[in-house]
């Protein structure tokens, strides 16, 4: 387990590293996304999207929950802030173990059905278009991905 940050200055900046990860993704992997209203979650997603291949737009999902895209595969966005203390199982499981990628933006909302092995990233304000991007690993896979996209 490890923990690498990763300083952006732009909201294309957020995009451009958020592609290079999504290039590296495989299926079954589960990324969580905290931070602020603002913080950039959904730029950071639609950046992954780009990198998965995806070719639609990706908007955030805040009033449906989740939103499924396809690229080279499956990508499942959620927004699980409306889920703020409900303890509802929506049946998460079934998209994290399954044949895409699945993003969780306020993920702590639903932390009991988060798989073990999963990349949880943390974006934090430093200024109008300055942020701090955190990535903590649990599993080899993603560190060696955070290795490669850190270069
Ligand atoms: P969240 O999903 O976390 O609520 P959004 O991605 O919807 O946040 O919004 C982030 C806002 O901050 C956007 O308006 C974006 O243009 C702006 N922004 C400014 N600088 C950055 C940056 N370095 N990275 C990401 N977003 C940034
Ligand atoms: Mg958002």
């Amino acid at each position: 387990m490890a923990v690498h940050q990763w300083k952006s200055s732009s909201p294309e900046e957020t995009m451009a590293f958020a592609e290079k990860l999504g290039l590296r993704l495989r299926a079954g992997d589960v990324l969580t996304l905290e931070g602020d209203l603002g913080a950039g979650k959904t730029t950071f997603t639609k950046g992954l999207g780009i990198g998965l291949g995806v070719k639609r737009t990706i908007n955030s999902p805040t009033f449906t929950i989740m939103k499924e895209y396809m690229g080279r595969l499956p990508f499942y966005h959620m927004d699980v802030y409306r889920l703020e203390d409900s303890d509802e199982d929506l049946g998460f499981e079934e998209f994290f173990e399954g044949d895409g990628v699945c993003v969780v933006e306020w993920a702590h909302y639903i932390e009991e059905f988060l798989p073990e092995e999963r990349l949880d990233i943390t974006i934090s304000y430093d200024s109008e278009s300055g942020r701090t991007i955190s990535l903590k690993t649990s599993s080899a896979h993603f560190d060696e991905v955070c290795k490669e996209i850190m270069k």
